[in-house]
This record gives C-alpha cells, structure tokens and sequence, in this order.
C-alpha cells in the first residue's frame, strides 16, 4: 500500500483556538485528504477536501452561515478530483471513499466519485442524515453535498462489526477492519464529530499511520499535549474530544515512529507541498 497525502483548499481561523497557547493570529487552516492505493482493493480516498459543490451546497442561507464563519479558499486546480486526473486517474478509479466523518471539508468532493463505495460510521451517518437548515449548519453539514445514491452506496459501520485491535494499539482495544483482511483499520475517535473515524495502515515500506482526522488539530499539539483553546468546546462534545485525544497521547508515546496524520495539520500540509513541488514522490 501506499499513501499519498493532498491538499483541497484551507480555510481561515484563530491559531489560539487550534491550540494552547497558539497565538491570537489568523491561520491557514488545510483541508488534507489522503489517497491509499491499495494492491488488491484498488483506490481508496481517505476523505475528500473542498470541491466547487461546497460553494454551491453553501450559496443559499443559512447554508452560507457555513462560510461566513469559516472563510474558504480553493480554487478549481485543488479538488481531489483534478489531483488525482494529474496523476493519470479517472473518477471511476476511485472505489472506495473512506469518510472520518461528515463535516463539509471533509466530504465537499463526495459527488465527484460516483462510483465509489462509501465506507463510514453508522453513528456519524445517523447523526446528520435528513438534517436540513440551520440543524444542519450547527453540525457543519450541507445537505446538497450528499450524492443523490449515496444510500445505495454506503458500508456503515457499527458495534456488530467492532473486532479486537492489535496490542500495538492501546489504549486502543477495538476497531473496525474495514476490507476484512487487516489492512486497513478503522478506530473510533468520537468527539470533534459524532462517529468520526480514524484509519490505521503500514504502507509497503513498513511505515505505520494513524490517518486521525480532526481528533486533534496538529500532530504537534498531541506530542506537547496541548489541548484546543476552551473556546473550541463549544463546539463539540468536550469530554469525549479530551477523552480521545488522551489516548492518542498515549497512543504516540507508546508508539513514537506511529505518524499521525490530522486533516487541518500544518506539517502534513508540509508534505502535500513536497509532493506538489516534486521534490518528494509520496510520503514512503
Ligand atoms: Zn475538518
């Protein structure tokens, strides 16, 4: 396997919020997805990043409340759709879309992969299918981003399908083995969405990741175990995000070499730009 990491547009916000002790200044915050391309499945996006759906999904009110409270940049070059036609593949190439949760810059390309199988939690689909409106804004959730099929399309994963982790893991015990071959391993990292997911993988070098999402905003912020600023609990559900992320404190100090990957984190937007300038082929 071997995962390659992109950038599709970022969007403004406070560094002080992201985290403690981070300064009063406005920051570039990345929408990173990752593409896995896997041996025997094929290719497998681990979310998607802005796309020009979200401008659309987001033009009428209260929809637009969405981008007045996080101003977005993109522009049409950065959609996982066109970096992936850089590289010389199709939108039907893509078979699987693993989603960490349905946060708008998480799933603003989903309708560009029709024929993609979406694969999340069944707690995070519930959570928001059918919201509409202003209930769907206070989960940042924009309806008109949903493929019309996307019932047809989707593996959920719940309870029934939990199994025990590798040892390697703790305090992580159980997860989910999203292809039921033990490649890919899905863990739950509930509290800066409900049902968001994490995905865990060695690439073919032996190199281990933990694709971590939003359960915290910078890597860095996990190994000098600084929390978001409490500003940001408002936003989430706090004791679960706290509980989450101290176990990903754990996580990394058992683990050091695991590398863990956050959707919005400016050092694997540092490896996005490597790629992008080819200086660097990936992230083996
Ligand atoms: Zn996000």
């Amino acid at each position: 396997m071997q995962l390659t990491l992109f950038s599709a547009g970022y969007c403004k916000q406070l560094e002080a919020i992201s985290i403690r002790g981070g300064k009063w200044r406005s920051m570039a915050f990345p929408a990173i997805f990752g593409c896995i391309e896997h041996p025997y499945w094929g290719l497998i996006l681990f979310d998607t990043g802005y796309s020009s759906h979200f401008f659309r999904a987001s033009d009428a009110f209260p929809y637009r409340l969405y981008r007045w409270t996080t101003p977005v940049t993109y522009s049409e070059g950065q959609s996982a759709l066109h970096q992936l036609k850089q590289r010389g593949y199709r939108a039907e190439d893509i078979r699987y879309i693993f989603l960490s949760h349905f946060h708008a810059d998480h799933v603003g390309g989903l309708r560009d992969f029709p024929n993609a199988r979406i694969i999340c939690s069944a707690a995070a689909y519930e959570s928001v299918a059918g919201l509409q409106g202003f209930a769907a804004v206070k989960k940042a959730f924009l309806p008109d981003l949903m493929p019309d099929d996307i019932k047809d399309r989707l593996t959920l994963l719940g309870p029934s399908a939990l199994c025990s982790l590798p040892a390697s893991l703790a305090p992580f015990t159980h997860g989910y083995d999203v292809m039921g071959d033990g490649s890919l391993l899905a863990i739950d990292l509930p509290g800066h969405a409900v049902g968001q997911l994490g995905l865990y993988m060695v690439d073919r070098h032996g190199a281990a990741y933990l694709l971590g999402a939003d359960a915290s905003w910078s890597a860095r912020a996990i190994r000098e175990s600084r929390l978001p600023h409490p500003i940001a609990f408002a936003l989430f559900d706090s004791s679960a995000y706290k509980e989450t992320f101290r176990k990903l404190e754990e996580l990394h100090h058992n683990q050091p070499r695991l590398q863990m990957i956050f959707s919005h984190c400016h050092e694997a937007w540092e490896r996005c730009r490597v790629e992008e300038e080819g200086r660097g082929v990936g992230i083996e």
